[in-house]
C-alpha cells in the first residue's frame, strides 16, 4: 500500500521517471486493511485492488507480480529478481511492509498454520472452512479479532487464544475490553483469556494447542495474530542499515545514498508503524523529495485505532490506561452500551477510549494530536448536560480543524484538500470526494467527518440527502436510469457530451463511468454510435486478456465448442512460431493461447485467421454445447447445430456484462445449463430456457423461464432475453444479479407474455446485430491501430 500510494504522489508532481515495480505477490496493488471483509465474503479480491493493471499500463509503469527482489546491489545499482532478472535504477524505494510474527512454539510450521496478512491467507482460511469445523486465532487484538470473525462467518467454531485477560490491550481500558469481548461473545466468538501457548500438537496438520497451564484447546486450523514483524531481510543483506526496520531519517532516505524506505518496513525515529495513516504521510514527504519538490520533514505520525467488525464500535487514541498523573473523566452507561473515556495530564488531553458511540472520534483525535486542553466547551461538547451523548446539540468541531489535518488516514486526504474541492469545484456528495481524493475508500471510519465538512463547507446550500445520493461512480450522483433517459430524450450521441450536458464532476469522467456511458450509447444508437476505445477498459480496447505478467491471452472463437483439424494446426503452428507458453483447455470448450507478447498480437491474429472469441469482453464468451443427439445414445436435441448457431448470432454483440451459454441435448445436462446466464436443455418436445445462471464468484442456479417446441420460437426467446437484458441491467450487471433485482416475473412477462413487445425486442436486437466486425480483422487490416495500440510499452514514456 505504501509503495504505490507514494507513486501515485509521485506522478502527480512529475512524469521525469521510467518506472518499474516488482511485486512478490500475484496481484497489483490491493487494499490490505479489507481483507477482513475478503473473508467474510462480503467483497471478492476483485472489489480490493486499488489500481488495476491497466493503471498501470496507462501510466506507463512496468509492472512484475509475483516477482520479489532477492539481492541489491546498491554500488550498481541493480535490483534482482528470484527468478534471475534483473533491472537498475536510479533511485530504490523499499516497500516490503511486514510479515506476521510466527510465536517461536514447537509444532509453529504444521499445515494449518497461518497468519493473516494477505490474499493467499483469506484463500487458506476459506478453503479450510470446507473441510474443518475448528479454528483458534491466537491474538486478540485488532488483527486476531477481525480474522476470529471472519472465520465464524464461514461457519468455524472459532476461539480466540489470548496471552492477556483482556483484549485489545494495548488500546483499550479493562471496562471498554469488557464491553467488546461481552458482544463478540453474542456474535460467536470464543475466547480462551490469559492462555500462554506453548506447542502446537499434531503430526502433519494441527489438530491442536498445548497452554503452559497443561491444558489443550482442539483447532484444524491455527491463525497467528499475535503482532507484525517489518520485512527488513533484504535491505540487511544489501548492506543497508537496520535495526527492528530499516533505518530511515525525515526524508526517508535509508543510510544508502538513493535507497529510500516507507511504509510498514521502515524504522524512524525508534518506531515501527502498523496502521496505514503513517505510511501515507510518510510517503507525501517521500513523493516530494523524489520529485525535488520542497517539504517540510516527516517528524512521525499519531494514531489512531478503529476496529471494523459489524456491530462493534471502538476507538482508542494516545494514552487509555490511567495512572496517578491523569485525571480521568469518564461516562458509562450500560443501558445504552456506550463508554466514554479521556485522560487529561493537568488540562491536556493525552488519550481517549470510546465504545458504543464514536461520533467523537474525530476530535478526540485531533485533540489529542494538537494536545489541546480541556475547556468547558470541549467538556460539555463532549459529555454534554448529563449522561454519554445527551446534553446540548453539538458542534462538529471541524471548524477547527488546520487545512493540513489529515480527515482519511487511510489515504492521507487533508480537510484543505476536501474543502477546496466542495469550493472550487464543486464537490458536493461523499461519492465524489471519495472519487477525486480517494477519502472514505478503506476503512470508512472517516465518512462521518467528510459529510460533517460537506455541512460546514456548504452551509445552508447543503442538501443532506443529495450528498449521500451515490451516482453510477463519484463524478456524478445521477443513476443507470436517469443517464439512459436523458440519452435517449436529448438524443445525446458522445461520452464526454454525456459528461458534459449531465454535468459531471470530473469533466474527464473515471474508469467507472467513460466505459458504462459508451456501453449505454451503443445500445441505445447502435447503428449512430461509434465506439470510443478510450472508453474501453484495457482488455477491450486491446482485444486481449492482460495476466498477471502483463501479457495476454489468445482465445479464438470455436463455435459450439466444436474446431476441426485444419484450426488445430494453424493453432499449433502459431504457438510454435511466437513461442507461446501455455495452450490451455477452457472451460468453455476452447483453446487459450498464454503468455503471448501485446506486440505480437497482431501478427498472431493475421496468422491464425481465426475471429476472436471475446475472452476479455463484456460481450458473448462461450455456447458450450454438449455431444447432443448427433452422437449420443440420450440426446433428444441437436445441440451442438443450435449451439453454433446461436454462437454465431450473438459472437461480438456488447453486453452489460460477460455473457455465457450453453445447450443440452436432454436434461442430463452434460453442458452445465444451471450456471449460464442462458441455459438451454433440450426434451422429447423442444426445449427448455433457463436464465440467470452464474458459476463465478457468486454461485446462483438458474431459473426456469419457459418452455418451447420449436428451434425459432427458442432463439426468439433468446433474443428477446438477450435484448432486455442490454435494455435494462445495469453496466456491469451479470444476468444473476439483474434477474434477482428485476425479478424473474417482470422478465418472463416481458419476454415471453407480451408478444408484441417481444417483437419489438427481437428487432431491436436485430438492429444491433447488424454490422458487427471481427476486431482482430480490423486491427490486422490497420497499420494505424497497430502502431498506436499494440507497440511494446517502455517505462515512464
Ligand atoms: C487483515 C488486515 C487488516 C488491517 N486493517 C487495518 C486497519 O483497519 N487500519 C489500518 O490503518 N491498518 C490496517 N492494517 C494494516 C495495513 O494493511 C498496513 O499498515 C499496510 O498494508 C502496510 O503497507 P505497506 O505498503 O507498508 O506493506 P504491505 O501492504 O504489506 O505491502 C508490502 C508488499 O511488498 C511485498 N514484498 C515484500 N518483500 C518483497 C520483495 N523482496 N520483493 C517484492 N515484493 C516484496 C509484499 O508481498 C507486499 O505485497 C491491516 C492489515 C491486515 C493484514
Ligand atoms: S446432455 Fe444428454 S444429450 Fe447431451 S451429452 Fe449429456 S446425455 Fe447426451
Amino acid at each position: 500500500m505504501a509503495g504505490i500510494g507514494t507513486l501515485e504522489q509521485i506522478l502527480k508532481l512529475t512524469r521525469a521517471f521510467d518506472i518499474t515495480v516488482y511485486g512478490a505477490e500475484p496481484y497489483p496493488n490491493y487494499n490490505r486493511i479489507q481483507l477482513s471483509y475478503v473473508l467474510e465474503g462480503s467483497k471478492t479480491v476483485q472489489d480490493i485492488i486499488m489500481n488495476d493493471r491497466s493503471w498501470y499500463e496507462e501510466n506507463g509503469i512496468s509492472l512484475h507480480t509475483g516477482a520479489s527482489i532477492t539481492r541489491i546491489d546498491t554500488s550498481d545499482k541493480r535490483v534482482y529478481t528470484a527468478e534471475g532478472e534483473s533491472a537498475d535504477y536510479d533511485v530504490l524505494i523499499l516497500a516490503t511492509g511486514s510479515k506476521p510474527f510466527v510465536l517461536p512454539v514447537p509444532g509453529a510450521d504444521k499445515e494449518g498454520v497461518i497468519g493473516f496478512r494477505d490474499i493467499a491467507d483469506c484463500n487458506t482460511m476459506i478453503e479450510a472452512s470446507k473441510s474443518f469445523k475448528k479454528a483458534a486465532v491466537i491474538g486478540g487484538g485488532l488483527l486476531g479479532l477481525e480474522a476470529a470473525k471472519g472465520l465464524v462467518q464461514l461457519g468455524m467454531d472459532t476461539t480466540v487464544v489470548h496471552l492477556f485477560d483482556t483484549l485489545m490491550e494495548r488500546q483499550l481500558d479493562a471496562v471498554s475490553a469488557g464491553m467488546l469481548k461481552a458482544e463478540l461473545e453474542r456474535q460467536g466468538i470464543k475466547f480462551a483469556m490469559g492462555k500462554k501457548t506453548v506447542a502446537l500438537t499434531g503430526e502433519d496438520r494441527v489438530t491442536g494447542l498445548r497452554f503452559q497451564d497443561g491444558s489443550e484447546l482442539e483447532a484444524d486450523l491455527v491463525v497467528m495474530a499475535a503482532g507484525i514483524v517489518p520485512n527488513a531481510e533484504l535491505a540487511k543483506a544489501s548492506g543497508i542499515e537496520t535495526k527492528r526496520g530499516i533505518l530511515v531519517d525525515d526524508f526517508l532516505q535509508t543510510s544508502v545514498p538513493d535507497v529510500y524506505a516507507v511504509g510498514e518496513c521502515c524504522e524512524h525515529r525508534g518506531v515501527c508503524y502498523g496502521l496505514v495513516a503513517p505510511l501515507y504521510e510518510q510517503g507525501t514527504v517521500l513523493a516530494k523529495k523524489i520529485a525535488a519538490v520542497e517539504t517540510a520533514p516527516y517528524t512521525g505520525s499519531s494514531v489512531s485505532t478503529k476496529l471494523k467488525i459489524s456491530g462493534v464500535d471502538v476507538f482508542s487514541a494516545g494514552e487509555f490506561a490511567e495512572t496517578e498523573k491523569h485525571r480521568v473523566l469518564r461516562n458509562h452507561d450500560d443501558w445504552k452500551g456506550t463508554y466514554k473515556k479521556v485522560l487529561l495530564e493537568g488540562n491536556r488531553i493525552v488519550g481517549a477510549v470510546l465504545y458504543g458511540d464514536v461520533t467523537d472520534s474525530a476530535l478526540l483525535a485531533r485533540s489529542i494530536r494538537e494536545g489541546k486542553n480541556m475547556t468547558d466547551d470541549l467538556y460539555s461538547e463532549l459529555f454534554g448536560g448529563g449522561g454519554c451523548c445527551e446534553g446540548k446539540a453539538k458542534s462538529t468541531g471541524v471548524e477547527a480543524m488546520a487545512d493540513e489535518e489529515i480527515v482519511c488516514g487511510c489515504n492521507g486526504v487533508t480537510k484543505g484538500a476536501i474543502v477546496k474541492g466542495i469550493r472550487e469545484e464543486g464537490w458536493d456528495s461523499v461519492e465524489r470526494i471519495k472519487a477525486c481524493t480517494g477519502a472514505t475508500r478503506s476503512c470508512g471510519g472517516c465518512k462521518p467527518l467528510v459529510e460533517q465538512l460537506l455541512q460546514y463547507t456548504l452551509g445552508e446550500k447543503f442538501d443532506g440527502a443529495a450528498a449521500k445520493k451515490t451516482g453510477i461512480c463519484g463524478c456524478t450522483t445521477l443513476g443507470r436510469d436517469e443517464i439512459v433517459a436523458t440519452i435517449r430524450e436529448k438524443r445525446l450521441t458522445h461520452v464526454r457530451e454525456v459528461m458534459h450536458v449531465l454535468g459531471w464532476n470530473e469533466p474527464e469522467g473515471c474508469s467507472k463511468c467513460r466505459p458504462a456511458i459508451n456501453y449505454y450509447l451503443g445500445m441505445i444508437w447502435p447503428k449512430e454510435h461509434e465506439d470510443e476505445k478510450d472508453s474501453r477498459f484495457v482488455n477491450e480496447r486491446l482485444h486481449g486478456n492482460i495476466q498477471k505478467d502483463s501479457t495476454f491471452s489468445v482465445i479464438p472463437r470455436m463455435y459450439g465448442g466444436v474446431t476441426s483439424p485444419d484450426e488445430l494446426r494453424k493453432i499449433a503452428d502459431v504457438a510454435d512460431k511466437y513461442d507461446v507458453k501455455m495452450v490451455k483447455v477452457t472451460g468453455g470448450q476452447r483453446l487459450d493461447l498464454l503468455g503471448v507478447k501485446k506486440e505480437d498480437l497482431p501478427a498472431i491474429w493475421a496468422d491464425l485467421g481465426m475471429p476472436s472469441g471475446y475472452g476479455y469482453a463484456k460481450s458473448l464468451r462461450t455456447v458450450k454445447t454438449c455431444v447432443g443427439s448427433q452422437f449420443c445414445r440420450f440426446g433428444t436435441q441437436d445441440s451442438i447445430s443450435m449451439g453454433m448457431e446461436l454462437e454465431h448470432r450473438y459472437e461480438r454483440l456488447w453486453m452489460p456484462a460477460k455473457f455465457k451459454m450453453a445447450v443440452n441435448g436432454c436434461p442430463r445436462n452434460c453442458a452445465e445449463s444451471g450456471t449460464k446466464d442462458i441455459g438451454i436443455v433440450g426434451n422429447d418436445g423442444g426445449w427448455e430456457i433457463f436464465v440467470g445462471g452464474n458459476g463465478g464468484i457468486k454461485l446462483r442456479g438458474a431459473d426456469s423461464l419457459c418452455k418451447v417446441k420449436t428451434d425459432e420460437d427458442l432463439i426468439d426467446i433468446c433474443d428477446a432475453f438477450i435484448q432486455y437484458y442490454r435494455e435494462n441491467a445495469n453496466y456491469a450487471e451479470r444476468t444473476s444479479d439483474f434477474v434477482e433485482r428485476v425479478g424473474l416475473e417482470s422478465v418472463r412477462q416481458a419476454v415471453v407474455e407480451d408478444k408484441i413487445g417481444r417483437v419489438k425486442l427481437i428487432g431491436k436486437l436485430d438492429e444491433a446485430l447488424d454490422g458487427l466486425r471481427d476486431p482482430w480483422q480490423e486491427v490486422v487490416q490497420d497499420e494505424e491501430v497497430r502502431l498506436k495500440l499494440y507497440r511494446p510499452v517502455t517505462a515512464g514514456k
